[in-house]
């Protein structure tokens, strides 16, 4: 079973630049999208009942290949980097061409797409479906179980309820929050990584469009960001939570 996780690199802390609306990532911490190693766990308990290859894409600037290097001690067999300036400024729908193509020329014969929900920095969780559309296979989201039978059974547990899906393969599955406790560092794997390598493409490998990459072939444009100031004010209360809180309805002429 091939199965790919596209991991995102992204800022361990969110700030916008006031001036240019953008998330800063300029001297900031990189780390990986934590729903995006939920969606690792599931790609490697699938590997290890029935086989195969764990395959990590990626579309981040060349210089977080350090960071993506790391993704084999979690039992990664390949970590594939797409790195290019052409890619800059893509909004979602030329992130998904790229990341979609990309696996397309690079794996086709990929049985199963994992990644989390939305991401910590973008967080539009619009990837999932846009990649399905472009690459025709079916898609489900806030997947709370991933298991293999005949076919893939997902299930998404809603409020009241738990939803079951059958997905003929190749599928792809998006996962929520809770799913599982996280990919833990395999010592075997952290052993083996120590001599595999990022592979890296650019665009001169994938020889996509410029059309419909980065920023020209970005539908959106984020025309400005209004960053909501906290109230600075907090009042911690320690004993009697309570009552003060009564207190405070009461004040506010709620109760
Ligand atoms: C209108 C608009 C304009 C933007 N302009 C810019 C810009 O100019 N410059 C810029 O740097 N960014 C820009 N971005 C952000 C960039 O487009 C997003 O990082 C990207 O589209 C992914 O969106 P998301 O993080 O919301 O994905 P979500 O849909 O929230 O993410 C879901 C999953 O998709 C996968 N995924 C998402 N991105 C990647 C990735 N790069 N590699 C691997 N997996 C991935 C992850 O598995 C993730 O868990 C823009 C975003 C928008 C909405």
């Amino acid at each position: 079973m091939k199965i790919v996780v596209t991991v995102k690199v992204v800022p361990e802390e969110i700030k916008i630049d006031k001036e240019t609306g953008r998330v800063v990532r300029e001297n900031v911490k990189s780390i990986f999208n934590p729903l995006d190693l939920l969606a690792a766990e599931e790609g490697r308990k699938l590997k290890e009942e029935f086989g195969g290859e764990l395959i990590a894409v990626s579309m981040a600037p060349l210089k977080e290949n350090e960071l993506l290097s790391t993704l084999f001690k979690y039992g990664f067999d390949r970590v594939i980097l797409l790195t290019d300036r052409a890619f800059a400024g893509s909004d979602t729908i030329a992130t998904a061409f790229v990341l979609s193509s990309a696996i397309k020329k690079l794996i086709p014969d990929y049985d199963l797409i994992l990644q989390g929900d939305y991401s910590l920095d973008g967080a539009t969780g619009q990837l999932g479906g846009e990649m399905a559309a472009l690459l025709d296979i079916p898609f489900v989201s806030q997947a709370s179980s991933v298991k293999m039978d005949k076919s893939l059974q997902i299930e998404r547990s809603r409020e009241e309820s738990i939803e079951g899906y059958t997905l003929k393969l190749p599928a792809l599955v998006s996962v929520r929050r809770g799913i599982n406790n996280g990919i833990t560092v395999n010592l075997f794997s952290l052993m083996d990584g120590r001599k595999k390598s990022v592979e890296i493409y650019t665009n001169k490998e994938l020889k996509l469009p410029e059309e419909r990459i980065g920023k020209s072939g970005s539908k959106t444009e984020v025309i400005n960001v209004i960053q909501v100031e906290l109230p600075s004010s907090a009042e911690l209360i320690k004993d009697n939570g309570a009552k003060h809180l009564m207190d405070f309805l009461e004040k506010a002429g709620v109760i």
